[in-house]
């Protein structure tokens, strides 16, 4: 999209010509029942990011959407739009009538407000669907190019790659004229695979993780562990605020907040400080597992990659992996920081992410943690600590649940599911 505009930007047009958008869907090319339950929920998802703009028209079908500006910014909704998972590229169209006069008349204006420097290369690739209407689809690309290329003497032919490439697709309702093809985000559509419990932290890998995974077609619920009053209200906020900007993606996220302080500081006087953290991820496991249970997912998703800290070593990572008999979904693990950054960036998370507050995790933090935790003697610590399943069960219980959406006024769940549930309008 970048390139695009920076193109759109040197040509001195912008892309508010179009009449119309014209959505094609991703990868997910299945057959069958799949394919259309894919495209539906991709076509809701569109249509709840549309909801800000009341004059567009909507309409499906086979592989496409298209959607009927009236007059909303193009540029805008692309934008939006970008956020939608299946959807693979955009085109700005110009809409003419489908017969031959018409075409060639928006062909010509189209070509006004692209304004191609002179120089440029350029082709004509019509494509005639319908096959009612009287020239056929070479014979047309000869019929447009050649009173364009009269028009503007500059344009140079190259039918192999040419710079602009002017496609022209005749249907039977309207014939569709555009130039650019942007690129979506692609993936699968929300929730199509499944739902995943994220543990999201106030760090930077989390969100991405959770973005990852709904790009895969995962629904997502977060799951926070705050210790307060060892942490602020401010970290609490800034979790709200990391989940509001994952809801643009997703319509509404649940976000569960955890009580942690007291399973926290239960490890703090067994003597064994060096194992704190593993013991801290094995009950945040626990918990989650407890609540995706009670949620009906089917995973849970960290934000862990391979080697970033002392709890992601190999050796770390097997002795906390098996504190949860659910598959444990590490989107970032073979990731390098500086990629998982740029994806923060780019997701609108970075900015939220690096805001200075304390984690639950940081607190009570030993010199040095280890990178090699023995599995008997945390399994021991865990079966010898007086009323610790108690603990996990009474954390699982204080949990408070909120749903999230991009638009603010966030509520408990119960209160949303009693009005009917903004989660049902999606799945
Ligand atoms: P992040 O940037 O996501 O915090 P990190 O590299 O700082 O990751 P850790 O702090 O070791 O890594 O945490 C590893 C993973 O454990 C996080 O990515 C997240 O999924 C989970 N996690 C850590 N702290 C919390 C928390 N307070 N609440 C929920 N999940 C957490
Ligand atoms: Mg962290």
């Amino acid at each position: 999209m970048r390139e695009i505009d920076a193109q759109a930007e040197a040509d001195g047009h912008s892309i508010e010509y179009a009449d119309m958008l014209l959505l094609r869907f991703g990868e997910f090319i299945l057959k069958g029942k799949n394919r259309s339950r894919f495209e539906k929920t991709v076509f809701r998802h569109v249509k709840e990011m549309v909801k800000p703009y009341p004059n567009v028209n909507l309409s499906k079908e086979f592989g496409r959407i298209y959607i009927e500006l009236n007059g909303e910014p193009a540029e805008e909704l692309i934008t939006a739009l970008k956020n939608v998972f299946g959807i693979a590229s955009i085109s700005p169209v110009k809409v003419a009538r489908s017969e031959f006069e018409d075409i060639l008349s928006v062909s010509r204006t189209f070509l006004k407000i692209i304004a191609p420097a002179a120089g440029t290369s350029f082709k004509v690739n019509a494509r005639r669907v319908w096959k009612g209407f009287p020239h056929g689809s070479l014979e047309m690309n000869k019929l447009i190019s050649t009173p364009l290329l009269q028009g503007y003497p500059g344009l140079l032919v190259d039918v192999k790659s040419p710079q602009l490439e002017m496609k022209i697709e005749i249907r039977e309702e309207h014939t569709y004229i555009f130039c650019e093809n942007i690129a979506g985000v692609g993936g699968f559509p929300l929730g199509t695979n499944g739902k995943a419990m994220l543990l999201l932290s106030g760090g930077i890998d989390s969100p991405v993780a959770g973005w990852s995974s709904m790009r895969r077609g995962l629904e997502v619920e977060c799951v926070h562990f705050y210790s307060y009053p060892y942490t602020s209200e401010l970290a609490r906020q800034k979790v709200v605020d990391l989940t509001r900007v994952l809801s643009r993606y997703a319509g509404t996220i649940k976000l569960h907040l955890v009580p942690f302080t007291e399973v926290q500081t239960s490890f703090t006087g067994i003597g064994q400080d060096n194992l704190i953290i593993t013991l801290m991820r094995r009950a945040m496991l626990r918990i989650a597992t407890k609540l995706a249970e009670q949620e009906g997912a089917l995973a849970l998703v960290t934000g862990e990659s391979l080697g970033q800290v002392a709890s992601q070593t190999l050796s770390s990572m097997n002795v906390i992996g098996r504190a949860t008999a659910l598959p444990l979904l590490r989107p970032l693990i073979m990731m390098d920081k500086s990629d998982i950054v740029g994806l923060s960036q780019t997701i609108g998370t970075y900015e939220l992410s690096i805001l200075p507050y304390e984690d639950c995790c940081t607190l009570f933090v030993p010199k040095s943690p280890t990178t090699n935790p023995n599995l008997r003697i945390v399994d021991k610590i865990e079966a010898t600590l007086p009323g610790y399943s108690a603990l996990l069960d009474a954390a699982a219980a204080g949990t408070e649940k909120v749903i999230i959406t991009p638009y603010g006024n966030e509520k408990p769940s119960d209160v949303v599911t009693a009005e009917a549930g903004l989660q049902e309008e999606w799945f």
